[in-house]
């Protein structure tokens, strides 16, 4: 493997890359079963060395900042760099969350004008800032949901309706919450299924033991659910609470409202559609919103106003508790005021349809060339099922290595599993249509290459720091040690 010099073999004994001033602390005895008996293994480099070493680590990523990244489900939009600068302004940083109310007002203002926004946004009466992600917001809504049956004497609600079209989270997060996960069916026509929620299996499924449905609207396939107030009725008529997985915000935001279809607990993840980058895991935020008869149940703490004070409120009796340290991740949630406030009511219904036109232009442009299943007017994203026409034993992980070699990141790739080839691309509302069609002609030219010499897709990619990674064990197992790779 080719490899740039590693920072040891620039060490050179002796050198420094630093010079700090003479320490003001005396030397302090420390107990010698506290201390190292050799020195550690450390270069010997100038900061010229370090510099370059770090920088030349970090062209290694792909990142939004590096070129284009239609990774479906993750809406890898700009991140405005504002917004960063604003949330790293020490007025924020060096806040301690113990201080009194009084001595913070203005970073209570924003969490209260915050808790507002994002209710004005989604039709919800009151929001929780404290998760940490939208699985933890998963999480504190399904306890929600627990916790407003019990309150009622309701004990036989265990069980929570997921489609089968879901994001892994949602079944995860009702199974941690301790409830049972029934899966309920799409349509379908023949064998194709879009995602959406079949009525009939709905309703087979719904009895006095179901506590809730997670539903993301539009779905995992870009699909908008258009019988949802279909589904809010019938499962408000069986007793059960609806959940709304907003991870799928971006293209209807300032459109619709999950408030207005009937839902009951949204969570939104602010590192999706509000602007915190994301995608090396974290940190994130995924504030949890409820209806007015929700309220007591949410997670303290949270603002409030009284006069021109904004105050903090623990906990409620029927409350499930606290779920984060403190107030959550206070700097995404700085972000995402900024963005909102830059960005401004009139302005967000155009992010949702730029999102929408984005990926149905790409949708549209390459149907002829990979298999789209659903063909239908999507939202912000859609799912082909691999290549039309794939020579035998090319597979969607093919396609989506090669890109990596035209400095692409390739979409979401067997995700979501109705489909044995899915490739889940979500192009976001900031790429230019040079961008789009960039890729468009790319997908065209790999899946040329499919046909005329699938050995180049298959052992694809050429141009990374690493080749084609064994990605079960990349995960669980990472080689991260030089050592490892050679
Ligand atoms: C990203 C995503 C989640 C999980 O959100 P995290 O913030 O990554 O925990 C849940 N559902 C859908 C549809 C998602 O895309």
């Amino acid at each position: 493997m080719a490899y740039d010099k590693l920072i040891f073999e620039r060490s050179s004994e002796g050198r420094v890359g630093y010079s700090l001033p003479e320490s003001p602390v005396a030397d302090y005895d420390i107990d010698a079963s506290l201390t190292r008996e050799a020195d550690p293994e450390l270069p010997e480099v100038s900061e010229f060395d370090v510099i370059r070493h770090y920088t030349n680590l970090s062209f290694k990523n792909h990142g939004i900042e590096t070129g284009f990244y239609p990774l479906g489900s993750c809406t890898m939009k700009y991140n405005p760099k504002i917004n960063q600068e604003l949330s790293s302004n020490e007025a924020f940083t060096a806040v301690h969350p113990l201080q009194p109310a009084e001595s913070v007002q203005g970073l209570l203002k924003i969490y209260y004008e915050t808790q507002r926004m994002l209710s004005e946004v989604s039709g919800m009466d009151t929001y929780s800032l404290n998760p940490y992600a939208g699985a933890h917001g998963e999480l504190v809504g399904l306890l929600i949901i627990k916790a407003y049956h019990e309150s009622k004497g309701d004990h036989k609600r265990t069980k929570i309706i997921v489609p089968d079209s879901a994001h892994g989270t949602n079944p995860a997060s009702a199974k941690v919450a301790g409830f049972d996960v029934v899966e309920v069916a799409s349509n379908c026509e023949g064998d194709t299924c879009d995602g959406t929620v079949n009525i009939e299996s709905l309703k087979d499924v719904l009895d006095d033991e179901v506590a809730g449905i997670m539903l993301t609207n539009p779905n995992t396939l870009g699909m908008f659910e258009k019988d949802i107030l279909k589904v809010a009725e019938l499962v408000h008529e069986a007793g059960g609470l609806l959940y709304y997985d907003g991870a799928n915000l971006n293209p209807i935001m300032g459109v619709a409202r999950p408030g207005d279809m009937g839902f009951d607990i949204t969570h939104i993840n602010l590192h999706k559609t509000f602007s915190t980058p994301h995608g090396g895991g974290g940190p994130g935020s995924g504030p949890v919103g409820v209806t007015k008869e929700l309220k007591p149940f949410l997670p303290a703490p949270i603002v409030r106003k009284a006069g021109d004070f904004y105050l903090v409120d623990e906990a409620s009796e029927l409350s499930i508790g606290r779920i984060s340290q403190f107030f959550g991740n206070m700097n995404v949630v700085v972000k995402a005021y900024a963005y909102m406030l830059s960005t401004g009511r009139d302005y967000l219904p155009e992010i949702a349809k730029l999102s929408t036109l984005n990926a149905n232009y790409v949708r549209e442009s390459l149907k002829d060339t990979y298999e789209l299943p659903v063909d239908e007017i999507c939202k912000h994203e859609f799912v082909f099922d691999g290549l039309k026409n794939p020579p035998e034993g090319v597979r969607a992980i093919d396609v989506a290595k090669r890109l990596l070699d035209f400095g692409m990141h390739p979409p979401t790739v067997y995700f979501p599993l109705l489909y044995k080839e899915s490739m889940m691309v979500e192009p976001v509302e900031n790429e230019s249509k040079q961008t789009l069609d960039e890729f468009i002609k790319t997908m065209r030219t790999i899946a040329k290459e499919a046909e005329e010499d699938s050995d180049t897709l298959k052992n694809a990619p050429y141009t990374t720091p690493v080749r084609r990674l064994d990605e079960a064990q990349a995960a669980r197992k990472p080689r991260v040690k030089f050592k490892d790779l050679l």
